[in-house]
């Protein structure tokens, strides 16, 4: 299936969904493609081993607010998107974080200063106080391995702004609503973006919490990264629920390791466990 949509850019309506045979047999999930956007108008940025959303914030698409940092060690991709358009890193001014683990905060240090803004209960894992946690250390602990072997920060040496439940925040145009959605990481949270006065109509940023499968319905995401499956999985049905009971409209269900889904099909998950 394809589906088209406006896109914030007002150049060209671009399809969200394109799915690739071979990644479809390999796993199942709706493929991930560099530079989609998603109904709001975030970029997607794809990296060396993450992926991280840029979403203009003003009129001039010249600012953006980052939705992850992805894990690159230099920013060559955020400045393979941004460099063709007279921008730099610098057009970066804040970024929103899923959750904690490197490759969604790895390339924060790219960006030295820019406030960054995630669940409370994830600060511990940036800033070193907690390795990580869960069945996270052996993999986190390789990958960290790896990306120090190639130079990058994997703790980035910032003090984020802690989110709470329900916390709004506006950047330029774009406001954000965290929704906490713990079991994946214990702080991740879920975050609903909106443009101007459209506060009940946006997308929703969904970190490593769930995947957006080839048929276009939602998945849990991989279990093996996950703290605690079972709460993860009970906190999408719970965000479902809330989503519907406060008539909030999702556009595009944007997940961080999968292709994008619609908003609608938060709304038929049905947990595994
Ligand atoms: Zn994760």
């Amino acid at each position: 299936m394809k589906h088209t949509i406006e896109s914030g850019n007002p150049e060209h309506p671009v399809p969200i969904m394109r799915v690739s045979p071979f990644l479809t047999s390999r796993l199942g999930l709706r493929p991930i493609v560099n530079h989609s956007i998603s109904s709001i108008g975030a970029i997607r940025i794809i990296d060396f081993t993450g992926s991280c959303r840029l979403l203009p914030i003003n009129d001039q698409a010249t600012q953006f607010l980052g939705l992850d940092a992805g894990n690159s060690k230099t920013g060559k991709q955020l400045k393979a998107y941004l460099n063709p358009r007279g921008l730099g890193l610098d057009a970066i001014v804040a970024y929103a974080l899923s959750h904690g683990h490197s490759d969604h905060v790895g390339a924060l240090h790219v960006s030295p200063g820019v406030p960054a803004y995630m669940g409370k209960g994830d600060i511990p894992i940036l800033n070193g106080t907690i390795p990580s946690p869960g069945k996270i250390p052996g993999r986190i602990d390789k990958a960290r391995a790896l990306i120090n072997l190639s130079g990058a920060a994997v703790v980035p040496d910032v003090e984020p702004f802690p989110l709470e439940d329900g916390e709004s925040r506006k950047f330029g145009q774009i406001g954000v609503r965290a929704f906490a959605m713990p079991g994946h990481t214990a702080g991740s949270m879920g975050l609903f973006v909106t443009r101007g006065r459209h506060d009940m109509q946006g997308d929703f940023y969904a970190g490593d919490t769930l995947d957006i499968d080839v048929n276009g319905d939602v998945v849990s995401a991989a279990k093996g990264a996950t703290e605690d499956v079972y709460q993860s999985e009970m906190a999408i049905v719970g965000i479902a629920k809330r989503i519907r009971g406060e008539h909030i409209r999702i556009d595009t269900l944007m997940p961080a390791h999968s292709g994008d889904g619609l908003g609608e099909a938060l709304m038929h998950f049905a947990p595994s466990v």
